[in-house]
């Protein structure tokens, strides 16, 4: 075993307290002679953090919202931690950019995420990327930055990750291949009718089949924008047209995505569904470690179920297929537009199919504007969107 191997890689965590990174946290746990975490970073829950600084004695506990920070102070004084409590947004871009940090697990949900992950980018760490929400705002601000800090991106999204482990390098740009084939499970709502869909609670958008995950990321699998977001992220990641990206359901998901080849081969990547793979490719690549994950059990699966998506009853799959083959700001103006939706049904504002209508009308008045040149640019645009969805979100609740 050479010594850089047997060195311990540093990594900022930023969504510690969520569902992606709580799962890294098991798998950095499992390989303490490997990782060591340097800062976790999370919204406004003190007391998981607290929990959290305890268990991996971090250089830096950084808390966006300030109360919330300073709770987390008085409770790690008093259990005599060393850890330091950073506060407000800049503490993410700090954490992130940090000279001591190799990688950074990039796992805020939302446009929250961005600034860091760029921060991440221009730093040139390696990327551990599950913030998907950044990639389709500012896909080419944040791979820009990525080319001039010199940093690598690892897909966490498990689709994602499954592509860039069956493309030579993970690159798509060699000869012979001819589309990348993402597969969707079809999310609860994968055989409910139209009007079973519109009487839908949150507690059952968010009660997925196969997956336990974040309540965004849940409603937005219930509505397939999940997957729609997951082609504007494979077409910056894999550089390939929306013409050579498909999508079809398969309901088990245990093949997480395909690369289709000239000469007739499809290479899949299989496993349990369980986000600890992907995590654990994505932090010890090349090399390959224990996650943790039960090894798959294909006789006792028995059998593997693939059909094709229905946009006329996920609308929004529909909508994000529109904003890719747009281009420019679309992308944008949709993500943007979807997060104020996602959170007006949690919230019990408006009801399921109207995430879709909300979305829709965003687009339409928005969706031609141009992509932002920088980060302000792109800021701009997200803002402008919000506040366009807050205004029809006020026109379709009342
Ligand atoms: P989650 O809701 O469980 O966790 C979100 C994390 O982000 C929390 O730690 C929260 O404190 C933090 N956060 C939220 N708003 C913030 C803010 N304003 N500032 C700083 N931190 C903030 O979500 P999740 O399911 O872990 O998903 C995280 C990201 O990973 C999402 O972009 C999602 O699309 C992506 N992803 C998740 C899964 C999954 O299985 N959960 C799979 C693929 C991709
Ligand atoms: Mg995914």
């Amino acid at each position: 075993m050479d010594s850089e191997y047997r060195q311990k890689m540093n990594l900022t965590i930023l969504g510690a307290t969520g569902s992606i990174g709580r799962s890294t946290l098991d798998v950095v746990a499992r390989h303490p002679d490997r990782y060591r975490v340097y800062a976790l970073a999370a919204h406004r829950n003190d007391q998981a953090m607290a929990e959290l600084c305890l268990r991996f004695a971090p250089r830096y506990a950084v808390l966006v919202d300030e109360a919330a920070a300073r709770r987390l102070r008085v409770r790690l004084a008093r259990a005599g931690s060393a850890t330091d409590v950073l506060s407000g947004p800049d503490a993410l871009v700090e954490v992130a950019a940090a000279a001591e940090v190799e990688a950074v697990m990039a796992a805020i949900v939302g446009a929250a995420g961005l600034e860091a992950a760029i921060a991440a980018a221009r730093a040139g760490k390696r990327i551990l990327l599950a913030n998907k929400e950044a990639l389709v705002m500012a896909g080419q601000v944040f791979l820009s930055a990525c080319r001039t800090g010199g940093a690598i991106v690892l897909p966490i999204d498990s689709e994602h990750n499954a592509v860039y482990q069956c493309l030579p390098g993970g690159r798509a740009d060699g000869p012979g291949i001819r589309r990348i084939v993402l597969t969707a499970s079809g999310g609860p709502f994968r055989s409910a009718s139209r009007e079973q869909m519109a009487r839908a609670t949150p507690d059952e958008a968010c009660a997925h089949p196969n997956w336990s995950m974040g309540r965004k990321i849940s409603v937005d699998s219930a509505t397939m924008m999940n997957k729609g977001l997951e082609l504007i992220e494979a077409h910056y990641l894999f550089g390939l047209p929306h013409t050579r990206l498909a999508v079809v359901v398969h309901p088990q998901s245990i093949v997480h995505s395909l690369v289709e080849y000239a000469d007739g081969s499809m290479l899949a990547q299989l496993g349990n569904p369980d986000m600890r793979t992907p995590i654990a490719h994505a932090l010890a690549y090349p090399d390959r470690i224990d996650s943790g994950v039960t090894p798959l059990d294909l006789a006792r699966i028995g059998r593997l179920d693939f059909e094709e998506p229905d946009v006329q009853r996920f609308p929004c799959l529909g909508l994000a297929l529109e904003a890719l083959r747009a281009g420019g700001g679309a992308p944008c103006v949709l993500n943007a537009a979807n997060e104020i939706a996602v959170d007006a049904f949690l919230t019990l504002r408006i009801g399921f199919a109207e995430i879709a209508v909300l979305n829709a009308s965003v687009l339409q008045a928005l969706g031609s504007r141009p992509a932002g040149a920088d980060v302000g640019a792109v800021l701009a645009l997200d803002a402008e969107s919000r506040r366009r969805a807050i205004a029809e979100l006020e026109r379709i609740a009342a």
